[in-house]
C-alpha cells in the first residue's frame, strides 16, 4: 500500500528523516516508534503531503505522490488534538468532509449512521465536543477520518490525550475498528507498549533512520541491535569477545564479569566483539547454586520494584555491575522468596540469551 524509496527530509543541513526505505502492506496496523525528535512525525507528514521529501520517492497504492497535493491523496490524518469543530455536533463533525466533497445527502446520512455505530457513539450524535469526554472526542475524530473512506489513515500519537486507564481500553477499540474497516493504519508513537500491543509491525526509528522493522515478537525477542534491545523492553547487556573456535554454541569471554557466557547462536569468527543480551524475565533467581546451568552469576539483591503482577529484582554482582531479573508474583505475599540484601544466584539457559553485533 505504501512504499518509501530512500526518503530524506532536510531542514537546512539537518536531516530529520535520513534515507528511509520501507514497505507497508495493505490492511496493516503499522507503527513508527522512536524517541522524541527521531523524525516520526516528519515521516508521517510526508505521507500526508504536508511536507515534501528533499530526496527519494513515496508511492501510495502504486502511485508516485510527488505531484499529488494532500487533499488528493487517498489518506487522512488524525491529529493529536483531534481538531474537532467545537460549534458542530458529533453528526455534523462526521458529515463535514463528506459535504465538502458534495456527497449526495442520502449517502452522507447512511455513512454518518454507519460511522456512529462503528465507534459506538450513536446515542451521543447530537452532542458537541465540549459536552464529551476525551475518549468520546477521540472516537468522533476517528469516525470523521474514516468517513471519507481513505485507503490509509495516519495517526499521530492518537492516544496521547487520554489518561492511562482509558488509553489501555482504547488501544483495543482502535485495533478492532482497524480490523473491521480493513483500512491501512500508520501510527506514530513514542510508547513502546502501545506499539507492541497494537501493531502488526513496528518500524523502530533512530535519528531519522530505520533501526529495525518487524512484528512485535520479532523486535522484542530478536532485536537487531543493542539500541533496539534497549529501546524495546529492558535488556541486560554484557560486552564480550567470541572465544576460541567460534562454533555454536558460542562462548563469549566477558571481561567485566571475569567469566565466559554461553549463548545458542550461529557461529561467529573468534575474536569478534559482541554484546550478549538477556531479558530480565529470562533470568531465574535462586538461593542455592543452580546445578547444571552454564550461565550463572552470584549477587546480592539491592532493590525490588514491585509492579503487582511481577517484581523486578535489581541485583548487584561482586564487581558492582547491576543486573535486572524479573519474576511473576505467582503466590501471595507470604510466599515471596527473596528480600533486599539476600545473597542469590542468577542463571539462564544459553537459548535465552542473544548475541548482538557491537
Ligand atoms: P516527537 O515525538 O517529539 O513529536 P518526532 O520523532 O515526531 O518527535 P519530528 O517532529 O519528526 O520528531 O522532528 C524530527 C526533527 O526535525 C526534530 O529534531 C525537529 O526539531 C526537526 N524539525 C521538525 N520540523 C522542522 C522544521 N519545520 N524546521 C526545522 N526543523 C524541524
Amino acid at each position: 500500500m505504501i512504499r518509501l524509496d530512500g526518503v530524506s527530509k532536510r531542514f537546512g543541513d539537518f536531516a530529520a528523516v535520513d534515507g528511509v526505505t520501507l514497505a507497508i502492506r495493505r490492511g496493516e496496523f503499522f507503527s513508527l516508534l522512536g524517541a522524541s525528535g527521531c523524525g516520526k512525525t516528519t515521516l508521517l507528514r510526508m505521507l500526508a503531503g504536508f511536507e515534501q521529501p528533499s530526496q527519494g520517492r513515496i508511492f501510495i497504492d502504486g502511485i508516485d505522490m510527488a505531484a499529488v497535493p494532500p487533499f488528493r491523496r487517498p489518506v487522512n490524518m488524525m491529529f493529536q488534538s483531534y481538531a474537532l469543530f467545537p460549534h458542530m455536533t458529533v453528526e455534523q463533525n462526521i458529515a463535514f468532509g463528506l459535504r465538502q466533497e458534495a456527497w449526495p445527502k442520502a449517502r452522507i446520512k447512511d455513512k454518518v449512521e454507519a460511522m456512529l455505530a462503528l465507534v459506538q457513539m450513536t446515542s451521543l450524535a447530537r452532542r458537541r465536543p465540549a459536552q464529551m469526554s476525551g475518549g468520546q472526542r477521540q472516537r468522533v475524530a476517528l469516525a470523521r477520518c474514516l468517513a471519507k473512506e481513505p485507503k490509509v489513515l495516519l495517526l499521530d500519537e492518537p492516544l496521547a490525550a487520554l489518561d492511562k486507564k482509558l488509553r489501555e481500553q482504547t488501544r483495543l477499540e482502535l485495533v478492532n475498528i482497524q480490523r473491521q474497516t480493513g483500512v491501512t493504519f500508520v501510527m506514530v508513537t513514542h510508547d513502546q507498549e502501545e506499539a507492541m500491543t497494537m501493531s502488526s509491525r513496528i518500524a523502530l526509528m533512530r535519528a531519522g533512520a530505520i533501526e529495525q522493522v518487524g512484528t512485535p515478537v520479532e523486535v522484542y525477542e530478536c532485536p537487531a541491535t543493542a539500541f533496539a534491545a534497549d529501546f524495546i523492553g529492558t535488556a541486560n547487556m554484557f560486552a564480550g569477545v567470541v572465544g576460541d573456535g567460534g562454533a555454536s554454541p558460542l562462548v563469549v569471554a566477558c571481561a567485566e564479569l571475569g567469566r565466559n557466557l554461553v549463548v545458542d547462536s550461529p557461529p561467529l569468527p573468534a575474536g569478534t566483539a559482541v554484546t550478549v543480551m538477556v531479558r530480565p524475565e529470562k533470568i531465574a533467581i535462586s538461593r542455592d547454586l543452580p546445578e547444571g546451568e552454564v550461565n550463572r552469576l552470584a549477587g546480592r539483591v539491592k532493590g525490588i520494584a514491585y509492579l503487582g503482577g511481577s517484581s523486578i529484582y535489581h541485583v548487584e554482582l561482586a564487581g558492582g555491575r547491576q543486573v535486572q531479573a524479573s519474576q511473576a508474583n505467582l503466590r501471595h505475599l507470604a510466599g515471596r522468596d527473596f528480600s533486599v540484601d539476600d545473597e542469590i544466584f542468577l542463571a539462564w539457559h544459553p537459548a535465552n540469551a542473544l548475541v548482538l553485533a557491537q
